[in-house]
């Protein structure tokens, strides 16, 4: 299994299309390892993925680092047992992010085989630990599934992000950085900016979809930078509109058009 990661530190900086990537890793590992979105236990999921989880009662022991390629070329997690984030799937995840990102583990073969084995990692840049905290956030909130989500919980003018983070098993500032992740946080773009259906009058939904997987919208594709585009979409009538930015495809459902 080998996933493609190009030009990783140029992508990932702060904005939204820059992390895309990572929203679109953390993807491919849902789908690759079939990961069940709300993820209950990511304890399971680091299992399913090949790794461990070592809980260590004396924080010494964590001193150096973390996170252990072992002898079979797979990994250990070591958390402070005493720790009460220890059992977070927040934390798991984090870590999770560290060794696909910065360690290789299935995403790049000769970075993976540079990792010395037994050697204890720890990753301290703070680029490094907002990658890790995007994919985190990321996996645990997949993307079309969080919007789906985001919109059920919403009305016209608010979001209830308690049931959301419920939904997701996080906590809410957790979910509303997702939230702001996508831009669809209330200061930027309400929910109420998008108008009724203007065929039928119903309520519309929006959530970003893959290109890749939908080749018919080909025109967008070579404009778009990052393979993602957004639908809006009637939920009763099906009427749809697509862009590759979330403001243009807006601004789009909004003029009729
Ligand atoms: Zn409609």
């Amino acid at each position: 299994m080998k996933y493609v990661v190009l030009n990783y530190d140029k992508l990932i900086e702060h904005g939204f299309e820059k992390a895309i990537f990572i929203d679109n890793l953390a993807e491919k590992i849902i789908n690759a390892y079939n990961i069940q979105i709300p993820i209950i236990d990511m304890k399971e999921v680091i299992k399913s993925i090949g790794g461990r989880i070592m809980y260590k009662n004396n924080y010494y022991e964590l001193i150096n680092g973390n996170i252990i390629k072992t002898h079979d070329r797979k990994f250990d997690i070591l958390l402070p047992i005493l720790n009460k984030n220890s059992n977070n799937n927040f934390t798991i995840a984090y870590n999770l992010g560290h060794i696909f990102l910065h360690m290789g583990y299935r995403t790049d073969f000769l970075l993976w085989n540079k990792i010395i084995i037994d050697k204890q990692y720890k990753f301290i840049s703070s680029k490094q630990e907002k990658q890790s905290e995007y994919f985190a956030l990321s996996l645990l909130m997949s993307k079309n599934i969080f919007l789906k989500i985001f919109c059920k919980y919403s009305d016209d003018n608010t979001v209830d992000m308690t049931e959301v983070a419920n939904y997701f098993n996080v906590s809410i500032s957790q979910s509303r950085r997702r939230a702001s992740f996508f831009r669809i946080n209330k200061r930027k773009y309400k929910m109420s900016v998008l108008k009724k259906c203007p065929f039928c009058g119903n309520r519309a939904i929006i959530f970003p979809r893959d290109l890749i997987k939908e080749k018919n919208i080909i025109n967008e594709m070579e404009e778009s930078f990052n393979n993602v585009f957004y639908s809006i979409e009637c939920e009763h009538c099906g009427a749809s509109i697509v862009s590759i930015s979330l403001k243009k495809v807006i601004d789009k459902w909004n003029r009729r058009i």
